[in-house]
C-alpha cells in the first residue's frame, strides 16, 4: 500500500446537539473531537491502509493529546507531530441551523496549530519517509505563514518525485487576497491529484465545465482530476482522459463535516496504492464522503477499506 503525507492545523471541535445554532444559550456539545481538515485526511488515508506521516502541532494539554491519542491509534507516524509548549492546543465550536448552514467559533489563532515542523528539516524526514503522495487542504492556506510553508514544502517534494494532492477548499473571505489566491493557483498546478469541489471549480475555472478544465489539467501534467459534488456525487477524468461520473449514495446527513477529506484520503490512498483503476478508486471515494455524512463528529465517521467495501455491498 501506498505513503501518504499531509500537514496543516489540528485542533479538537466540540460540536452542539442541538438544532437551532442561532439561538445558543447554555446548549449541550458533544466532544472534544480530534479535528482539521488535513488531520481528518491523515486519519482516513491510514484507515484505508496508507502508511501515513503528517507535520502538526498540539499544544502541552489534554486536547492536544485527543489528537495525538487518535493519530496513535490508527498508526500516523509521530516523526513529525509537535507538542508546543506554552500554547493551548486549537479548538473548535460548530453549531447547526435549523436551515442546514453551520456556525463555527475558532479558537485557533494563538494557539499551537501554526508552530508546525516547515522547512529543509521537514523536507527531508518526508522524503526519507518514501512518500508516494503528499496533500495540502485549501483549508491549512487561511494562515499566511502555513500556506507559504506548504508551498515551498511541495514544490520542494514535488522537485524529488513526489506527488502532490490538493484540495483547494477555496475560503470565500480571501478570494480578494492576491497572495492568498496565487499560492491557491501554484498549488493547483503543482498538483498530480487536483481535487476541488463545485465551489471550488467555479472560483477556479470560472465559466468552464468539468469537461473543459480537466482535460486541459491532465495536458499540463495532472494524473487525475475529479470534482466533487456534494449530494450529486462525483466526476473524475484519468491521466489517459478517461471519464468516470458516479451519482451520490442516499443516505441521512448527519454532519457534513469532512466528507470532503475522507473522499480525497480515499481516493489518494486507493491510487498511489494501485490495486483499482479509477473507476474503482472513485466508488470508494464516493462511499467515503457518504459513510462521514452520515455520522456526528469530524472524525467519527471514517471508515475502514472494509467498512467501505460492506456498505458498497449493502447498496444495489
Ligand atoms: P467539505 O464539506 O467536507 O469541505 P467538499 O465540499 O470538499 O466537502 P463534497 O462534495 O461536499 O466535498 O463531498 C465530498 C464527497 O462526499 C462527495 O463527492 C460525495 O461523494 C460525498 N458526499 C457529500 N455529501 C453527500 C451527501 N449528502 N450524500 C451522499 N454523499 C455525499
Amino acid at each position: 500500500s501506498g505513503r501518504i503525507g499531509s500537514m496543516g492545523e489540528l485542533l479538537v471541535e466540540f460540536v452542539c446537539a442541538e438544532k437551532d445554532g442561532r439561538n445558543l444559550r447554555a446548549s449541550t456539545y458533544a466532544g472534544p473531537f480530534a479535528s482539521g481538515a488535513p488531520g481528518i485526511f491523515i486519519d482516513q488515508a491510514a484507515r484505508v491502509g496508507a502508511s501515513t506521516i503528517f507535520s502538526g502541532a498540539v499544544g502541552d494539554d489534554a486536547f492536544g493529546r485527543v489528537i495525538l491519542d487518535r493519530f496513535a491509534a490508527v498508526g500516523v507516524s509521530d516523526a513529525l507531530l509537535k507538542v508546543a509548549h506554552g500554547v493551548p492546543t486549537g479548538s473548535a465550536f460548530v453549531s447547526y441551523n435549523s436551515d442546514g448552514s453551520r456556525d463555527f467559533v475558532f479558537n485557533i489563532a494563538r494557539s499551537a496549530s501554526a508552530r508546525l515542523p516547515v522547512g529543509h528539516a521537514a523536507v527531508e524526514a518526508l522524503v526519507s519517509f518514501g512518500l508516494d503522495a503528499f496533500h495540502i487542504s485549501g483549508s491549512t492556506l487561511g494562515d499566511r505563514k502555513m500556506a507559504t510553508a506548504a508551498l515551498e514544502i511541495c514544490r520542494a517534494l514535488r522537485s524529488r518525485g513526489v506527488a502532490i494532492s490538493f484540495d483547494p477548499n477555496v475560503r470565500k473571505e480571501l478570494l480578494a487576497d492576491p497572495s492568498y489566491m496565487d499560492i491557491v493557483r501554484a498549488l493547483t498546478d503543482l498538483a498530480a491529484f487536483v481535487l476541488p469541489s463545485e465551489e471550488d471549480a467555479a472560483v477556479l475555472f470560472p465559466g468552464e465545465a468539468f469537461e473543459d478544465f480537466a482535460p486541459r489539467l491532465v495536458a499540463a501534467g495532472a494524473r487525475c482530476v475529479v470534482l466533487k459534488r456534494g449530494e450529486r456525487g462525483c466526476i473524475g477524468m484519468d491521466a489517459g482522459g478517461e471519464v468516470q461520473s458516479l451519482g451520490a449514495h442516499a443516505v441521512e446527513v448527519v454532519d457534513p463535516t469532512g466528507a470532503g477529506d475522507c473522499f480525497c484520503a480515499t481516493f489518494v490512498a486507493l491510487s498511489v496504492a494501485g490495486n483499482f483503476p479509477m473507476r474503482e478508486v472513485l466508488r470508494r471515494a464516493n462511499a467515503a464522503g457518504a459513510l462521514a455524512v452520515g455520522r456526528l463528529g469530524p472524525m467519527e465517521g471514517n471508515s475502514s477499506l472494509s467498512d467501505i467495501e460492506a456498505f458498497l455491498a449493502s447498496r444495489p
